[in-house]
């Protein structure tokens, strides 16, 4: 039997960490990581066999669940007619049809490969769009690795951003200007500084990549009247959150207009997809209809697009976005429950079927109270978990998933292997 250890060796020899996107490699959380071979439902099995509840879900795509027989069903009759084709075809105008009805903020939307180009595109519209170079983003939100994304706060000052990543040129960075999220004075004054060079503000509208923290009451409604203010568009990355925490995402959730929204992973059911889309007039500046280019030559594949359109139409089933909100609950509250019967500080967020677990007694509302969490708990909890067959994301920084395959039986398995775990830590 080759084993996980003997793979991840092997795996290090040819890739940088032995992995193909750096949190896999479980460096935050300690340990190596385990090679799945193959996924259904709720679950994972590794190599050796052992099955893991999962909660990663593929980091957000899987909400059916994995191997979902009518999504493979799909993508097995798409396989049959070709698997590229390199001109237009049928099923990106379906997809597009489908992500205009479902979010009304969309009348135009462009397919890309992965939620990194979404993000990138958009702020590209933002620029072109506008005639104005500087982006804000928050500190804690991730928007994949353009360069003008991986950039945080210079010291004390509000202006100049400094990469966090060698290879991000200086002159990039200084066009990203860093807010800390859930704090609306700070952007009020970023924004009178700054307000007119500002091209678009770019948000997880649900931060997802600092564990999960939802938007304060008003924030976001807060944000959008100072981007329309100052003539800045405000760009919603539901890359997690949509088509998860809602139907129409965190926008339909909350009630707020975007100008621009990205999305990814979720819309292509487990293939490798992205798009971005937002106003007609904006997105008409887009190449070939206007001058802002961006472009993929597989962008709208065919076999991505039939996945992606089978699990939106499973996921446009009544009800199907309350029980899964329903079913988070019952996980989130099962686990809050055994961490108090511990008596171990602990807190929840959750949104719809997203989810983010603390080792801390305060509400997280910020990046800085999710940093000051018990980060090495957290990982003795992972570690725990993982021993009892269970999987949440290796890293204190990221939010959990919850699928419609997760049954309650499933939901109260992982409830109990968080006691076990809750009474030895
Ligand atoms: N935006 C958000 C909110 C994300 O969570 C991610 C990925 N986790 C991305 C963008 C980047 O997507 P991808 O990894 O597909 O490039």
């Amino acid at each position: 039997m080759t084993t996980n250890h003997e793979l991840f060796a092997r795996a290090r020899q040819l890739m940088p960490g032995g992995v193909n996107s750096p949190v896999r490699a479980f460096k935050s959380v300690g340990g190596e990581p385990f090679f799945t071979a193959r996924a259904d439902g709720a679950w994972l099995w590794d190599v050796e066999g052992k099955r893991y509840i999962d909660y990663v879900g593929s980091w957000g795509p899987m909400i059916v669940g994995h191997n979902h027989p009518a999504v493979r069903e799909a993508v097995e009759r798409a396989v049959r007619d070709g698997l590229s084709f390199g001109t237009p075809c049928p099923a990106e105008i379906t997809m597009a049809e489908t992500i205009v009805t479902l979010v009304p903020s969309v009348d135009s939307v462009r397919m890309v490969n992965s939620g990194t180009e979404a993000t990138m595109s958009a702020i590209r519209v933002a620029r072109g769009a506008t005639g104005r170079s500087k982006i804000v983003k928050f500190e804690g939100c991730y928007h994949g690795h353009g360069d003008s994304f991986l950039v945080k706060a210079g010291s004390g000052a509000l202006t100049f951003g400094v990469p966090t990543s060698p290879g991000v040129p200086k002159a990039a960075a200084d066009l990203t200007l860093t807010l800390p999220y859930n704090d609306l004075d700070a952007a009020r004054a970023l924004f009178a500084e700054h307000g007119k060079d500002i091209a678009g503000l770019i948000i997880e509208p649900v931060a997802g990549n600092m564990n999960c923290i939802p938007p304060d009451d008003g924030y976001l409604q807060a944000l959008r009247t100072l981007c329309t203010e100052h003539g800045a568009l405000l760009i919603f990355d539901e890359v997690m959150t949509g088509f998860r925490v809602a139907l129409g995402g965190a926008q339909a959730h909350y009630g707020i207009t975007p100008d621009l929204t990205c999305f990814g992973k979720i819309i292509g059911g487990g293939m490798p997809v992205g798009a971005y889309g937002g106003r007609r007039e904006l997105m008409e500046q887009v190449a070939p209809a206007g001058p802002i280019y961006q472009a993929g030559t597989l962008s709208g594949n065919p076999v991505a697009m039939a996945a992606g359109l089978a699990m939106l139409r499973l996921i446009q089933a009544p009800g199907f976005h309350d029980d899964l909100t329903a079913r988070t609950e019952r996980l989130t509250d099962g686990i809050a429950a055994a961490a108090t019967k511990r008596g171990i500080p602990f807190s929840v967020n959750r949104v719809g079927a997203m989810f983010g677990l603390f080792f801390t007694n305060q509400t997280v509302r910020s990046y800085a109270q999710a940093t000051a969490a018990d980060v090495a708990a957290f990982n003795r909890f992972f570690h725990g978990m993982l021993e009892h067959g269970v999987y949440l994301a290796p890293s204190a920084f990221e939010a959990g998933f919850v699928s419609s395959a997760h049954s309650d039986a499933v939901l109260d398995e992982t409830i109990a292997a968080a006691d076990a775990v809750f009474a030895r830590l």
